[in-house]
């Protein structure tokens, strides 16, 4: 089987695995939503991010509202998340960006999008895939970091030539949903610390299925 049609066959199976689940954990309403919740997805579970934007989302209606606000006040309101400081003015100078650059709209574009302050190819490939729908790229996490070495898709580290090594093998209508599917058998079958083989579904197709 060349990786081609190994990568059908994980796309079939974990599709009807994991049939139903949303394109990302993270909850929004709007583009901008996403990329906040992206942004500030960096190094903290979807869970916090959650939990996080609930509030946040409350509070700020708009890009405007984000923009007129100040990174020290928007960093009290995201304190709980790691690097909260940083995020919070990433998320201040996007806004202004946006709104400045873009006509106030989020860009539909790879280079737009990694113009944006802490915005590079894995936030921006989010961004397009499940806000516009946009099959730009493939989204490289942990998850799709360790699955596609675990499955022999890859051997390389760095997420760009784990992209770079998954996009010819992969239809490009499927890039957002390879991604989209690593992450949650990741989550749910195969974490690093104690992967469930015997639950797999990609088992009989998995170099790494004795480690
Ligand atoms: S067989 Fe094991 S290592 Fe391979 S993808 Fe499944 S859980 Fe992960």
């Amino acid at each position: 089987m060349d990786k081609k049609q190994q990568v059908s066959v994980i796309l079939e199976r974990l599709k009807k695995a994991y049939a139903g689940t949303p394109s990302t954990a993270l909850r929004f309403t709007s583009p901008f939503e996403l990329l906040v919740a992206t942004i500030l997805s960096a190094q903290t579970t979807d869970v916090l991010v959650n939990k996080v934007t609930e509030k946040l989302f409350e509070k700020y209606r708009t890009i405007q509202d984000y923009a007129a606000t100040t990174p020290e006040k928007l960093a009290i309101d995201v304190g709980s998340v790691n690097f909260y400081k940083t995020k919070a003015k990433n998320i201040h100078t996007s806004a202004k960006m946006i709104i400045e650059k873009f006509h106030s709209a989020v860009p539909k574009t790879m280079a737009e999008l990694t113009s944006l302050p802490g915005v590079a190819r894995k936030t921006a490939n989010i961004v397009l895939s499940s806000a516009f729908d946009i099959n730009d790229g493939i989204a490289v996490d942990t998850h799709v970091k360790r699955l596609s070495n675990l499955l022999g898709l890859t051997k390389q580290g760095d997420p760009v030539k784990i992209e770079q090594d998954l996009m010819p093998v992969t239809p490009r209508t499927e890039w957002g949903n390879i991604s989209h599917l690593l992450i949650v058998h990741g989550r749910k079958v195969c974490p690093a610390r104690k992967p469930k083989h015997d639950a797999c579904v990609l088992f009989d197709i998995c170099p790494s299925r004795n480690i």
